[in-house]
């Protein structure tokens, strides 16, 4: 494990990097990835920003967003060293990972507990609420002046991964760089107006038939909604437009453990998971092939229905909280 002084050394011993951020990015993978790209050009670094699939809308009002290339487009061994972001494991950069060749190195910086240290250096800080402060600290030790567009970009990183401030992540350490980043000048009712209330009328329309799935089983402590495919060809939206309707299911009272099961365009059921208790569904999407974090955490299965899904699903939480199954 590397400290995020160790790591700013590192970087700036490189002049061609790559940075990439996870699959269906949100605000802290998009916002740190920038945070960071940005800081390294001010050093007068050659940076090339990536991530697999789009970027959702709502992220692209960040200083920067027009420069991330799709990954079709990325040539690995054109860079000196590659810097994973908020991925806790090489399938979530799918795509670049495996065309790395092997004396490129890999630095991998994550908050995520459940990450599997596979980079050549490894910067994980589980207590950091966001990836976003993470970049903050290495910026701070390579002396990086942190600008208005860098503080747009770290303050919707680490906001977006506390839900402004209110999960249980929050410290107050990540209030200290909140309150540095507003103090170069993120503008954080900006900010939360561009991320949260720029979705399209179609988007809501969709939440509203998401929210007529949502039951919640006979312990009370379990709720869960269901998405299915061509629900979202109707509404004209991707999946990446259903990101945050899993929060509506943490939301009843006395509930603990809230899931959403979507059919994915790749045939396989992506689920969400949200906790409000003991209940660590990062620890639990782990031993599904997926990850996360305590209170937030997914996965992906493959060759299922969304009934066989929660089927498999139930069974295992009813098991690990003690209750009898239906
Ligand atoms: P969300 O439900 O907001 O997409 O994801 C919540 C958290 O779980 C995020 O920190 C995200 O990185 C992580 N996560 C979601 N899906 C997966 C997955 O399939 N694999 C891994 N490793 N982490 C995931
Ligand atoms: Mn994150």
């Amino acid at each position: 494990m590397e400290s995020h002084e160790e790591i700013a050394g590192i970087l700036l011993r490189y002049h061609r990097l790559l940075i990439v951020t996870h699959v269906m990015p949100d605000g802290d993978a998009i916002g740190s990835m920038l945070g960071l790209g940005l800081g390294l050009q001010r050093k007068g670094r050659q940076v090339t920003m990536t991530c697999p699939g789009g970027i959702p809308e709502n992220l692209q009002f960040m200083p920067g967003s027009d420069q991330i290339v799709p990954v079709d487009e990325i040539r690995s061994h054109e860079y000196d060293i590659v810097v994973a972001l908020d991925s806790s494991d090489p399938g979530r950069i799918e795509g670049v990972y495996e065309q790395i060749p092997p004396g490129v190195p890999i630095v991998n910086i994550d908050h995520h507990a459940t990450n599997k240290g596979y980079g050549t250096y490894n910067y994980i800080d589980s207590a950091s609420a966001a990836t976003g402060e993470q970049v903050y600290r290495v910026l701070i030790a390579m002396n990086v002046r942190v600008d208005l567009n860098i503080a747009v970009c770290l303050f919707t990183a680490i906001a977006t991964d506390t839900g402004f401030f209110r999960f249980s992540n929050t410290t107050p350490t990540t209030l200290r760089i909140a309150a540095r980043l507003v103090e170069r000048g993120a503008d954080p009712s900006g900010i939360s107006e561009q991320v949260y209330e720029a979705r399209s009328l179609e988007s809501l329309k969709m939440l509203g038939r998401v929210l007529d799935t949502l039951q919640v089983d006979k312990s009370g402590k379990i709720a869960w909604m269901e998405v299915y495919r061509d629900w979202l060809s109707e509404f004209s939206l991707d999946e990446g437009q259903t990101e945050g309707f899993v929060n509506y299911a943490r939301m009843v009272k006395g509930v603990e453990v809230a899931l959403i099961f979507r059919e994915s365009a790749d045939g396989k059921i992506r689920i969400g998971m949200r906790s409000k208790g003991d209940f660590d569904v990062g620890a639990f999407a782990e031993t599904l092939g997926g990850g996360g974090h305590a209170r937030a955490a997914g996965c992906s299965l493959d060759g299922q229905s969304i009934s066989e899904a929660k089927e498999l699903v139930f069974g295992k939480v009813y098991e690990i909280m003690g209750l009898a199954g239906d």
